[in-house]
C-alpha cells in the first residue's frame, strides 16, 4: 500500500482547515455513526466530508441511519486517521461489519452497505452521548454486546436503529442488578450459549404469554408510562420486549450455567421455578425449555456463537 505523501493535495479541502476539530469516537461506535457526527461538526454531509478528504463514496445510506454501515478501505481509513488526528481510529470504529471484500489497490474508497437486523448497531445512551460529545448530540450508534445494552449509570436501554429513541428504563430498577449479574456471567466460558438459550426461551414465553405474563405486563406498563410511544405504529409489546424480559433472561441463564447435569425433569423444573421466583413451573408439551432439557441430557459441548 502506498502512503500518500501529501494526502490533501489536489483534492477539495473541507470547509474548515483539516484537523481543526477533535471528534473522538464513542466506545464501539459504528463507522457510519462516527462519520455522521464528524461531518455534522463541520456542517457538511458524510459524503461531502469524505470527498473533501479524497475518499470516493459508493452507494447510499438507507432511510434509517444505523441500519446501514459505511465500509472504509484501508487507504480511506488512513486518510481519515490523518484528518482526525486520532491514531487508533482504525481500532475504534466499524467493528461490527465484516471486511468488505472491496479491492483497495491503494484507493481511498468508502462503500455504504445495509446491515442485517441482527448485526445492526444499537442506539447509545443519550446522556452518555451528550456528555461525550460536549452537548452537540444525544444520538449515536454502537456495536453493544448483550451485557452492554443497559447503561448502568443512567439506566437507558440501547434499542435497534428502527426504534425512534433509546428507552428510559429508570422505572425498571430491577434491570440494574440483572445487568451486574450479566457482567459476572460473561466471565464464564459457557455464558454466551446460556444467554442465547435463556433469551430464546424468555422471548418465546413472552410472545406466547406464558409463565411470567403478569410480571412482564406490570413492567411493560411502567415502561410505557415513562416513555413516548414507539414510532411508526410499532407496538409497546414488541418495543419493550428485551428490557421487560431481561431480569428473567439473566436469572435463567445463570441457572443454566449452575445446574448440575443428570437431574430429573421435575427436579430441574423445580429449581428453574425457584430461580425465576415462581412457585412452580408446568411446561406445555411444545415449550422451548423442553428442547433445552433434552439437549442438556445429551451433554452437548457449549460453544460461543
Ligand atoms: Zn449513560
Amino acid at each position: 500500500m502506498s502512503t500518500p505523501a501529501a494526502p490533501f493535495t489536489n483534492v477539495p479541502r473541507p470547509p474548515h482547515p483539516a484537523g481543526a476539530l477533535r471528534v473522538r469516537p464513542l466506545p464501539d461506535e459504528s463507522a457510519a455513526s462516527y462519520l455522521h457526527r464528524l461531518a455534522h461538526a463541520y456542517h457538511v454531509e458524510t459524503r461531502q466530508l469524505c470527498e473533501g478528504i479524497g475518499i470516493t463514496v459508493h452507494g447510499h445510506p438507507g432511510s434509517t441511519l444505523g441500519a446501514s454501515e459505511i465500509v472504509l478501505s484501508p487507504t480511506a481509513l488512513h486518510h481519515l486517521t490523518v484528518f482526525t488526528r486520532i491514531p487508533d481510529l482504525e481500532l475504534a470504529i466499524g467493528k461490527g461489519v465484516p471486511a468488505p471484500g472491496v479491492p483497495d489497490a491503494g484507493q481511498p474508497t468508502a462503500r455504504w452497505q445495509p446491515v442485517e437486523p441482527a448485526r445492526q448497531p444499537t442506539r447509545t445512551c443519550p446522556r452518555c452521548t451528550l456528555h461525550h460529545t460536549r452537548g452537540t448530540t444525544s444520538q449515536a450508534w454502537a456495536y453493544h454486546r448483550a451485557h452492554q445494552r443497559l447503561c448502568p449509570q443512567h439506566l437507558w436501554w440501547a434499542t435497534p436503529p428502527t426504534d425512534r429513541v433509546s428507552l428510559d428504563t429508570r422505572a425498571l430498577p430491577e434491570l440494574l442488578p440483572a445487568h451486574h449479574a450479566h457482567k459476572r456471567l460473561t466471565r464464564r466460558p459457557d455464558a454466551t450459549a446460556a444467554y442465547q438459550w435463556a433469551a430464546a426461551i424468555t422471548t418465546r414465553w413472552y410472545d406466547h404469554q406464558q409463565h411470567l405474563t403478569p410480571r412482564w405486563r406490570n413492567r411493560l406498563t411502567r415502561l410505557a408510562d415513562t416513555n413516548p410511544p414507539p414510532a411508526g405504529g410499532t407496538s409497546w409489546a414488541l418495543t419493550g420486549r428485551d428490557p421487560v424480559t431481561y431480569p428473567e433472561t439473566i436469572a435463567l441463564a445463570r441457572h443454566l450455567t449452575r445446574t448440575p447435569r443428570g437431574q430429573t425433569d421435575r427436579n430441574f423444573l423445580d429449581h428453574t421455578a425457584h430461580a425465576l421466583g415462581l412457585d412452580r413451573l408446568v411446561l406445555p408439551p411444545g415449550d422451548l425449555l423442553w428442547a433445552l432439557i433434552h439437549t442438556k441430557q445429551q451433554r452437548p459441548r457449549h460453544h460461543c456463537l
